[in-house]
């Protein structure tokens, strides 16, 4: 086997970088070794770059969006082995722990918990990555699945299906859905799995409003500081507003426009990740009575998500609209931070 390997590091703020590194070895016995057969770029890679997520290790490996085939496990490991082709969990969670037992995954209390790949522990944009607790961060891809239809299962379709969760979405229900970048499309393709009548797409970006509609994520769509939202809302409504609201943008002005579009009794769910504080006039909305929920993913789904991808009921393949070899990784980057060439995802391989 190869003891060398191409891997983007994060070389410290503003800094990414390819370079060479030993391929990782188990650890631990709940460890696997994975070779990447299918690597993605995530927003958050860019927090992370531009020094927004203080938790990240200067020197790590970055990715955390990844499929591949499993090539060693230790020796606990029971769900994998190795020639398995698997989806990798944004999340390693140790399964046991309080939050664990509650499918409160994110905030597993291991050390190794939660949101560690790519970011405090070497990921996935690299030919192998060592996943801890690989028995819960690994799910097997069924045959009929391709890598490229299975590469977001672990992180931004888990991110929508967990979001759309969170709204309690009932049959006949309006769904507004901020932000149609990657992970919105990913809340509007879950959301229609609960049969709402309507979902409705907003953004400021003509172009991801037109993909929302191309893709049948949304039957309406509003461009936000142009459209009248609250009216085009109020038409499909009676005049209530949301029956449900998901804030995946994260932008200027979206958490104020999320709690103001939804209709009074409105689940808001903040699924976005803000780089500043936001203001909850709870003056102006008492009386509305809004349930927010927020949060980052729990990620425990991927074993359902690649069941439903198998039976035709979710596909997220449209979203690739890019592909790289992980040798050009830069330029990858480079595309997908300027948006340019109507990026949506890239998918990297090694
Ligand atoms: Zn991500
Ligand atoms: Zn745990």
């Amino acid at each position: 086997m190869q003891t060398q390997m191409q891997a983007v590091t994060y070389a410290g703020p503003g800094k990414f970088r390819l370079e060479t590194r030993p391929v990782p070895r188990l650890l631990d016995g709940r460890d696997a070794l994975v070779r990447v057969t299918l690597a993605s770029i995530c927003a958050s890679d860019l927090h992370i770059k531009h020094g927004g997520v203080p938790r990240a290790v200067p020197g790590v490996v970055v990715g955390h969006e990844m499929v591949g085939v499993v090539e060693q496990v230790g020796a606990q490991v029971t769900a994998v082995r190795p020639g398995d082709r698997v989806a990798v969990n944004v999340e390693t969670f140790c399964g046991s722990c309080f939050f664990c037992r509650r499918g409160s995954v994110n905030n597993c209390t291991d050390p190794q918990g939660g949101w560690a790949l790519g970011c405090r522990i070497d990921g996935g944009q690299a030919e192998y990555v060592r996943v801890p607790f690989a028995d819960n961060g690994l799910t097997p891809i069924p045959a009929g699945v391709t890598d490229e239809a299975a590469l977001f299962v672990g992180d931004i379709l888990s991110t929508g299906y967990w979001g759309a969760g969170l709204g309690e979405i009932r049959p006949g229900d309006t769904v507004l859905v901020l932000g149609a970048g990657p992970t919105g499309l990913c809340c509007m393709l879950c959301a229609r799995l609960f049969s709402p009548a309507h979902i409705v797409a907003a953004d400021v970006l003509p172009e991801r409003l037109a993909l929302a509609g191309r893709l049948g994520c949304a039957d309406r769509t509003v461009l936000m500081g142009h459209d009248d939202a609250a009216a085009a809302l109020g038409a499909l409504t009676e005049g209530r507003g949301a029956d449900v609201v998901i804030e995946a943008a994260g932008g200027r002005g979206t958490f104020e426009a999320a709690w103001r579009l939804a209709r009074p009794g409105a689940n808001v769910c903040v699924v976005a990740l803000y780089d500043k504080p936001q203001t909850l006039p709870l003056p102006e909305m008492y009386g509305k009575n809004l349930t927010f929920k927020t949060g980052g993913v729990d990620a425990n789904a991927c074993g359902e998500l690649l069941r439903l991808i198998e039976r035709g009921a979710l596909d997220t393949t449209a979203l690739i609209t890019h592909r790289f070899p992980l040798s050009r990784a830069m330029e990858a980057y480079d595309l997908f931070e300027a948006r340019r060439d109507g990026v949506v995802k890239i998918a990297l391989a090694p």
